[in-house]
């Protein structure tokens, strides 16, 4: 025995606390009509977490509490308990007593317990479920629903038998299993649009970061170059300013030792005793020769610094003329704001867009890189002044190379007649000529020697401006010139101009590729793909639990359908038997039917025009798995259930239920006064069948039927009062009879 005692307090006519217990297998409910019988039924609905209150004969939640009566008050409050046995844990709970309890009030939803402590109704469910006992279960058989089996089309016929079955549980996890597997569906969705959006962002980063490995490759590349361009360059440097200066040391010796030489035949001449014209002459002509000579100097090496200049600065030029076009230019506001006004403007005209073309075009043309060509602008003057210096300095070489010529004939002239005097006399000055030819062939050597000195100077500029430029590019690597020199191979100079060239190459494309942040698109791209690959990972967890899903809901399947089958027959053994032994004969069985459904696909023309349609669709056709009855009386040629009599309907629904009970027996039945159509003689077969079920499930009969109360272990006789109470007694079966029929 699982069931102990239900307890009502304020539950419709149970206005005072009224407590049922159930001491005996079969528990018989008796009293006159309108006496409250059907609301213990009612109450066991309830307490069982019944969720529609119709079914209980209500319209809203308070007509299931005490509404009052004749000198009593209507109440707040309605609770019901039952107390469950649960020794031998029928319900999956560690408590050898269960009670359940479900209160409402007027003005709130419905509380429930389990031993006490608030549980949710989900809780109740699922304990109950455990131990085949739902809430609107077949074990409660209401007042004028025993024929309700016959009454439901197939699909109901087969849920409720499937629900006997105790096939609930599993359905609940079907049902379970595949809302899961939506959910896990929508999330595959949410994951995979998600990687979607973010696809052409990583497309973008993977070019910034090809970019950037690109410049990296260059930089390391310009490394290189710029090593062994600075290490060659600096050697060379050195070398060619130590044999410049090894080569003019002699004929600066020489020089020196000449003008001494010089001097002091000048000071003899100067302090001669015949000194005459053409010796004075002579003095003159070699200070003006020597000063000429110096200013001719002067104006070469000027010459070559300017030339020297001008040859960088263009350098420089070309380097600048090839960033401008690549570079992203910054454009004043103020001046995007007239063109969007001149736009607008000639949007009337009807040339606009060749206009707005033109307009475009000139927009771009006066704004291209304004940064770059104000630099370039700024050299090319630069250079400008340099070449009209340079042109002062040729005029001035010009000049004095007519100078210098005009005093070699003044010299020529001088020697040639000095020398033909034959006198001994003009010693001192033929001494001069000897030794101003010979300075003039050193001081041209040297002239030589220091215009390369003056190229080497410049081209040593030019070293510190690129090994500035190199670590600005690079950074302090380049220095590593200074360190092995000796181990370099022997090289024509033409191939150091030609790393020089490729070093400007180089230059300029990684201008071409620069402005683009290294750390930040690496560190953006590494956190986008990381980002990528959770989300695939992501998807592919989600399509494993969604395959096991897919898998655990076939498995379901499988296992309904057999359960089912298997139900199914054992049910048609007993059903046969319990008919035959109702009818006196005959036979019945349940059939699996499938019935093809047409399904009405209604659409109003809204909503054919919603997904563009204007032909309505053809009505959808469905299986649907349903449960026949086949019934075959003894005696009579009846086949269908529509053409038995009222009597044969309880019959024939009582032995289906009962069949349905023993196949699976729930804990306790319920039946509220199922045999009241039944004559005598069923009464008592009726009997029979209810002390048969009794052995499996506890059962709480409601009846006026003498033949049924005779079956009970325990009775109990309900009375109304005039003030509306139903009142609950303990009685004898001598008193039940009295007390069923007041
Ligand atoms: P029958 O033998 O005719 O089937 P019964 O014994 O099953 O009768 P019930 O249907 O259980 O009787 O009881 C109905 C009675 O309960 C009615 O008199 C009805 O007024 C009363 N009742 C129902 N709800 C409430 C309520 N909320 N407050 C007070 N009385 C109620």
């Amino acid at each position: 025995m699982y069931l102990k005692s239900l307890e009502l307090t304020g539950f419709k006519s149970f206005a005072k606390k009224s407590a049922l217990h159930f001491n005996a297998q079969v528990t018989a409910i008796v009293g006159p009509n309108g006496s409250g019988k059907s609301n213990v039924a009612e109450a066991f609905r309830f307490v069982l977490g019944e969720q529609s209150i119709k079914s209980m004969r209500g319209k809203r939640t308070e007509d299931l509490i005490w509404s009052g009566g004749e000198g009593s008050a209507r109440g707040n409050r309605a609770s019901v308990k039952l107390v469950f046995d649960n020794s031998k844990k029928l319900l999956n709970i560690d408590f050898d007593e269960v009670t359940l309890e479900r209160v409402i009030h007027r003005d709130s939803l419905s509380e429930y317990f389990i031993n006490g402590s608030q549980v949710r109704l989900r809780d109740i469910v699922e304990l109950l479920t455990g131990a085949h006992i739902g809430s609107s279960g077949h074990h409660i058989i209401s007042q004028g629903e025993a024929d309700r089996i016959l009454n439901a089309n197939i699909r109901e016929r087969r849920e409720m038998v499937e629900d006997a079955l105790g096939l609930k549980i599993f359905q609940y996890k079907r049902e379970e299993s595949e809302r899961k597997l939506e959910k896990t569906r929508q999330n595959m969705e949410k994951v995979e649009s998600l990687r979607k959006e973010i696809a052409p962002h990583i497309k973008f980063l993977k070019k910034q970061v090809e970019r950037v490995e690109k410049t990296i490759a260059l930089r390391e590349e310009l490394k290189n170059l710029y090593k062994e361009y600075l290490k060659r360059e600096s050697e060379y440097l050195a070398t060619t300013e130590k044999a410049l200066t090894d080569e003019g040391a002699v004929p600066r010796k020489d020089l020196e030792k000449l003008e001494r030489e010089l001097t002091s035949a000048k000071t003899v001449l100067e302090s001669s005793k015949h000194r005459d014209v053409k010796s004075s002459d002579l003095i003159s002509l070699e200070s003006k020769l020597k000063e000429a000579r110096e200013t001719r100097d002067e104006i070469t090496r000027a010459e070559g610094r300017i030339e020297g200049e001008i040859g960088s600065l263009e350098k420089i030029l070309v380097r600048e003329k090839t960033t401008a076009n690549t570079e992203i230019a910054t454009v004043e506001w103020s001046k995007v704001k007239t063109l969007i006004d001149s736009v607008d403007e000639l949007l009337g005209d009807m040339n606009a867009v060749a206009k707005i073309r033109a307009l475009f075009k000139s927009f771009l043309d006066s704004n291209k890189h304004a940064k770059s060509e104000n630099r370039i602008g700024e050299i090319e003057k630069e250079i400008k002044i340099l070449e009209t210096k340079k042109k002062s300095a040729d005029k001035g070489a010009g000049e004095i190379d007519m100078e210098l010529s005009r005093l070699s004939r003044e010299y020529n002239l001088l020697q040639k007649d000095i020398e033909k005097e034959k006198d001994t006399s003009r010693d001192a000055e033929k001494t001069m000529f000897r030794i101003m030819a010979v300075e003039n062939e050193v001081r041209g050597r040297l002239s030589v020697l220091r215009v390369r000195e003056d190229e080497i100077r410049l081209e040593k500029e030019d070293f510190k401006r690129e090994v500035a430029e190199g670590v600005t590019l690079i950074g302090r690597d380049v220095y590593a010139y200074e360190s092995d020199e000796k181990t370099l191979v022997p090289e024509e100079r033409r191939v150091q101009e030609e790393r020089r060239k490729n070093l400007e190459r180089i230059k300029v494309r990684l201008e071409d590729s620069g402005g683009v942040s290294a750390g930040d698109v690496m560190k953006e791209f590494k956190e986008t793909t990381e980002r990528d690959e959770f989300l695939a990972r992501e998807i592919n967890d989600l399509e494993k639990s969604a395959q096991s899903l897919t898998n655990l809901i076939k498995e379901l399947e499988e296992k309904l359908d057999t359960l089912f089958g298997e139900g199914i027959s054992k049910i048609n053994k007993q059903f046969k038997d319990f008919f035959a032994l109702m009818f006196g004969g005959g036979s019945a069985s349940l059939s699996v039917v499938k019935e093809k459904k047409r399904r009405k696909v209604a659409l109003s023309p809204e909503e054919m025009m919603e997904i563009g349609i204007d032909v309505a669709p053809e009505d959808e056709e469905e299986t649907e798995l349903g449960l026949d009855i086949n019934v075959n009386l003894p005696r009579k040629k009846i086949k269908g259930l529509e053409m038995l009599s009222g009597g044969e309907r309880a019959l024939t629904s009582i032995a289906l239920l009962f069949a349905v009970s023993q196949v699976n027996p729930p804990p306790f039945i319920i039946l509220d006064e199922t045999d009241a159509a039944l004559d005598e003689a069923n009464s008592k077969k009726y009997g029979d069948m209810v002390e048969n079920l009794s052995k499996h499930s506890q059962l709480i009969v409601i009846t006026h039927n003498r033949e049924t109360m005779s079956r009970a272990g325990v009775l109990y006789g309900i009375t109304m009062g005039r003030e509306g109470h139903s009142k609950l007694l303990s009685i004898a079966f001598n008193e039940a009879l009295s007390v069923a029929k007041k």
